[in-house]
């Protein structure tokens, strides 16, 4: 299984599940074009995608992908907040496919396991992508002040680092009611590594970080602090704002 970063930040967040028979899109927070040119136009290939909650930098092209005819996940809180859903709840937009807290779905070979996350959004979700193919299995979560679960057996983790408290008490262009609203809706770096010190890391081999703030956070300490808070044998990798296929 193979995970890469198109995009990862506030600006937008995309990124590439394959297990070499099935590819995934998670997140579709860039332009459509954007999108398509950082996925080398191989956006045929996906089998679908996954989106987390309905803030645009997750999810700016979902209209786009129904339209291309792409099946997009998401809950029923996302799916409202994007006004796919009819006001009366019943009909779905076409092409979107509804998912719940710990209801399996599969897609060709991975099967997904969504997950409520903690977010000012309706319903968000972080995601298990199992495959069947190479039996990896990879926890991806975003946009989540903290994480409730501890994935045995986890093969490759992607979850959000988003900012240091102390950097971001000391910034100063960041207004205080801001600064509030990402100490209740983000992950801090120190939390994450209180989490992964939690968790059986045994047969994972890589961790990526997520959605780093660009004011907030410091790229190098960031893989320093959960270098020292997992076991020697995974790699830790800080996704860059804009990636390529
Ligand atoms: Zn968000």
């Amino acid at each position: 299984m193979t995970f890469t970063a198109l995009a990862s930040s506030s600006h937008g967040n995309a990124y590439l599940v394959d297990d070499g028979q099935t590819r995934i899109l998670v997140e579709c927070g860039l332009s459509h074009r954007k999108l398509k040119t950082l996925c080398g136009f191989t956006l045929s290939r996906v089998a679908a995608v996954l989106v987390s909650h309905e803030h645009k930098d997750h999810c700016q092209c979902v209209q786009d992908l129904l339209k291309d005819g792409l099946e997009v996940y998401m809950s029923y809180g996302t799916a409202s907040a994007l006004q796919l859903v009819s006001e009366d709840g019943e009909a779905v937009a076409e092409g979107v496919q509804l998912v719940g807290d710990r209801e399996i779905v599969e897609i060709g070979t991975f099967q997904v396991v969504p997950f409520a996350t903690f977010h000012d959004a309706l319903e968000p979700l972080g995601f298990l992508i199992s495959s069947t193919v190479d039996r990896e299995n990879l926890a991806f979560a975003t946009d989540t002040v903290n994480l409730q679960y501890r994935f045995p057996g986890v093969t490759m983790m992607a979850v959000e680092a988003n900012y240091d408290p102390q950097i971001l008490e000391r910034c100063e262009r960041i207004p205080e009611k801001v600064k509030k609203r990402i100490r209740n809706c983000h992950m801090e770096i120190g939390r994450l590594c209180d989490y992964l010190r939690q968790l059986d890391l045994s047969c994972c081999r890589a961790v990526y970080l997520l959605h780093l703030s660009d004011a907030t956070s410091h790229e190098g300490h960031f893989i320093n602090k959960v270098r020292r808070a997992v076991p020697q044998h995974v790699q830790v990798i800080a996704c860059p704002k804009e990636g390529k296929l």
